[in-house]
């Protein structure tokens, strides 16, 4: 009885967001150097991509996940509700801790970051449609992927950031991509719980993927990886990405944000990787 109060009242809220923030699916090709050719041609892509928006909401959508007709969502409620949300987690690191309480590795180990936050655990079916939006091109997936990190920021305690931080891609990967997945997202969650998304997070050099390193391979990778020569002394910054996995790309992001003067940082993803199970051999 009490699960399915709280269900319907997470449900109430989803609506909520999902009315108020704006059906945006504007790629914003940020970096700089951009000529006015190219801010010229996307106008008109955004233009376009509002027109389509603007389509999909008046006509009857498939569900990205199981085809089954879902209104004017990309995905159907049965869907959306079977995702798998991690009950109690570590409010360091997401991860899922018994009553939510900090864990023992982040009591032994603190992270840079003071706070972590994802929507859902990263397996299937969240990996298959991370996949999609990030690789498979559908951009639109952004919005259900904001709606769901807003829903579990609803019940927040801590004032909100001051503004919001994306994930960079390397210029080289994000020109190969055409847009940067972490902004797209960080973009709509900004609209929907009314946070500025700064500028001046960045790289400092190409790193190999994460996803091709093993786990203990990937702080070093990372290591010394961003620079921040945004707006940020003095503030509190919440970073978002897709997904958290080992957190050493959102630790090193975080440790180039407190550097350059950011007073607290957050980390938010869509999905939380979690650790792998230990072999019983
Ligand atoms: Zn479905
Ligand atoms: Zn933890």
């Amino acid at each position: 009885m009490h699960d399915d109060r709280a269900l319907m009242e997470l449900r109430g809220h989803y609506r909520m967001l999902s009315n108020a923030v704006p059906p945006k699916f504007d790629n914003r090709a940020t970096d700089a150097g951009r000529g006015i050719a190219t801010a010229a041609r996307d106008g008109v892509a955004r233009a376009a991509s509002v027109g389509l928006s603007l389509l999909r909401h008046a006509l009857p959508q498939a569900c990205a996940l199981c085809a089954a007709p879902s209104g004017n969502a990309l995905l159907c409620t049965a869907c959306e509700a079977a995702l798998p949300r991690i009950a109690a987690a570590c409010p360091r690191c997401a991860l899922p801790s018994a009553d939510a309480a900090v864990c023992g590795a982040c009591l032994a180990q603190p992270p840079p970051y003071v706070a972590a936050r994802a929507a859902w655990a990263y397996v299937f079916p969240v990996d298959r449609l991370l996949q999609e939006f990030k690789y498979g091109g559908r951009l639109a997936l952004a919005e259900p992927l904001a709606l769901a990190l807003c829903a579990a920021l609803a019940p927040r305690e801590a004032p909100a950031p001051d503004c919001l931080a994306a994930i960079p891609l390397a210029p080289r990967r994000q020109r190969a991509r055409g847009f940067n997945h972490a902004r797209e997202i960080a973009s709509r969650v900004g609209d929907g719980i009314g946070v500025p998304l700064a500028d001046g997070l960045r790289r400092t050099r190409e790193t190999p993927p994460q996803a091709a390193l093993r786990f203990a391979q990937r702080a070093a990778n990372v290591s010394g990886a961003f620079v921040a020569d945004g707006d940020f002394a003095g503030k509190s910054v919440a970073i978002v990405d897709d997904v958290m996995t080992t957190g050493a790309t959102l630790a090193s992001a975080t440790r180039a944000l407190l550097a350059a003067g950011a007073l607290r940082v957050e980390a938010w993803a869509v999905a939380r990787t979690l650790p792998p199970v230990p072999s019983r051999d």
